[in-house]
């Protein structure tokens, strides 16, 4: 072992890395819920972009309070006045703090499984326990195991994702409404699909003391630049401002988001657009008797299919990359999760899918 790897703690150097999958030229990449679309294809919006773009001033440390981007958001997402809201240099950066802000020995951090794995990984790199729920069989929540859970372990911090990934699923309002009051700890509901979905908790952000609504714009056609937000109460946010890094934003990405909210129109039709593709799909996918599609709330679809290495096999054959599921859970036996794409994009895969299955 070289000598500074013996310093590395043994449990981070027992890990493996999150693997990003590099892509070879001309693949399409359906397997990380990104948007078929780039939001500013239009010339003159494109133009007004790249003006906004050379008016950030690079040359300044940026100041995410002052930079506007927060007054953008509340007034695109009706945000209410009550939340304070906190910027991450993507949610990923939100989960780290909110766990860090928790972390002492002893501290249990819950979540159902499957679901992202972030939430396990962070738990681990700052000494929680982690407490993994299993779902039911069709990826809805057991809440009287999540309640007894709360009740046997009084977890620090509770993060639902709203609709669920890797599953699509969301689960029922009420049911997250009741983890929410029985938990005494932090419960994050991750709102990365929001967009996506007919429902959210934003408006009960900032009025609930333990509830934090996290929020991405990644999977709305702006996963490049790295920008997710947290709303919740003043107290609970002032605590997460003492150890988010002051300028864990960057001043190009703030100029490009802020641009965004005073255009959201256009995003809001690519959603939309994607939207309608998602119930497209499932139908599709859902007459074919070999299958079992799951119903998605977000911008991909979670599907069992009779054997989960042969069809992702099959439609890399045809230069389209999909996650495959099938090993990261035993819920996931034989599943595969499809980003919605272009009515061509899917097009492609569902003739991939009927040559093998219909
Ligand atoms: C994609 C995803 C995130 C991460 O979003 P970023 O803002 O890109 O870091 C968080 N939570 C869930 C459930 C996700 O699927």
């Amino acid at each position: 072992m070289s000598a500074p790897l013996e310093f590395v703690r043994p449990d981070v150097r027992a890990m493996t890395a999150y693997h990003v999958a590099d892509l070879p030229e001309g693949f399409t990449k359906l397997d990380a819920m990104e948007s078929p679309y780039h939001p500013f294809e239009a010339q003159a919006l494109r133009q007004a972009w790249q003006d906004a773009l050379a008016q950030a001033p690079v040359h300044l440390y940026p100041n995410p309070a002052a930079s506007g981007l927060q007054e953008a958001l509340r007034d695109a997402f009706g945000i209410p006045e009550a939340a304070h809201i906190a910027l991450g240099n993507g949610s990923d950066e939100l989960i780290q703090f909110l766990t860090m802000l928790v972390a002492k020995p002893g501290t249990a951090m819950l979540a159902v499984e499957p679901s992202f794995v972030m939430y396990r990984h962070n738990a681990a790199l700052y000494g929680l326990d982690y407490i993994g729920v299993p779902l039911n069989d069709d990826f809805t929540l057991n809440l009287p195991a999540v309640l007894s859970a709360i009740e046997t372990h009084n977890p620090a911090i509770t993060f639902i994702a709203y609709p669920n990934n890797p599953t699509g699923v969301c689960f029922s309002r009420a049911e997250v409404e009741a983890i929410v009051r029985a938990a005494k700890g932090i419960v994050v509901v991750d709102e990365a699909y929001g967009a996506f979905n007919g429902d959210s908790f934003l408006p009960q952000a900032g009025s609930i003391g333990n509830l934090v609504v996290m929020r991405t714009v990644s999977k709305i056609g702006f996963a490049g630049i790295r920008i997710g937000y947290a709303c919740g109460h003043p107290d609970l946010m002032g605590e997460l401002a003492k150890i988010l890094p002051p300028y864990n934003m960057n001043q190009l990405s703030l100029a490009t988001a802020k641009f965004a909210m005073h255009h959201f129109q256009v995003i809001n039709d690519t959603v939309l657009a994607l939207k309608a593709e998602r119930e497209r799909v499932f139908a599709e996918l859902s007459a074919i008797d070999a299958l079992r599609a799951f119903p998605s709330s977000a911008n991909f679809i979670t599907v069992r299919v009779p054997d989960a290495q042969a069809l992702f096999d099959a439609l890399k054959a045809e230069k389209i990359l999909i996650k495959k599921l099938h090993g990261a859970h035993p819920l996931l036996a034989q599943c595969v999760r499809i980003t919605i794409g272009s009515p061509e994009q899917n097009d492609a895969v569902l003739s991939v899918i009927r040559r093998l299955y219909a």
